[in-house]
């Protein structure tokens, strides 16, 4: 058990304990001084991404006329990236080719999913849902609109 002193590229320099064999701590330390922020840097870093990616989301939803969400400042950030994020999800899985290809009452069925969805503007809805993917949110959507059941 040692200190160390570390100079990260992010211009911070600290003090750090580290375990293990001689050798393994020297690349360590190595590694870190190559690709690393230190911990305080990454975490700011992390807390801009996020940032970043909320806005992005909100400006494309905007920019596609979807449904202003609900909620607190912060949900409605989160909920938007989600939503933004899942409706890609199934277009991507759905493409317009792949539905020309489906019965038309079942295409109707879909499309109404989807406008479900769409409808959907409270920001718990999306953030609650976030791991169901599009197959979970189109089978949720299905049973709601009644389509699975039709
Ligand atoms: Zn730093």
């Amino acid at each position: 058990m040692a200190q160390y002193s570390i100079n990260y590229p992010c211009g911070h320099t600290l003090t750090e304990q580290l375990y293990g064999k001689i050798d393994e701590r020297y690349r360590t330390i190595a590694y870190r001084e190559s690709n690393g922020l230190c911990g305080e840097c990454f975490a700011a870093k992390k807390v801009e991404m996020r940032a970043e990616e909320n806005k992005a989301a909100a400006e494309e939803s905007h920019t596609l006329g979807l449904v202003q969400l609900e909620g607190s400042e912060k949900q409605v950030a989160w909920a938007t990236t989600i939503r933004k994020k899942s409706l890609d999800e199934i277009s991507e899985q759905f493409t317009e080719a792949m539905m020309l290809q489906f019965p038309a009452p079942e295409r109707a069925k879909f499309e109404a999913c989807v406008a479900w969805l769409h409808s959907q503007n409270q920001s718990r809805f999306w953030i609650d849902n976030r791991e169901r993917g599009a197959q979970g949110l189109l089978k949720l959507a299905a049973i709601k609109t009644g389509a699975l059941a039709a």
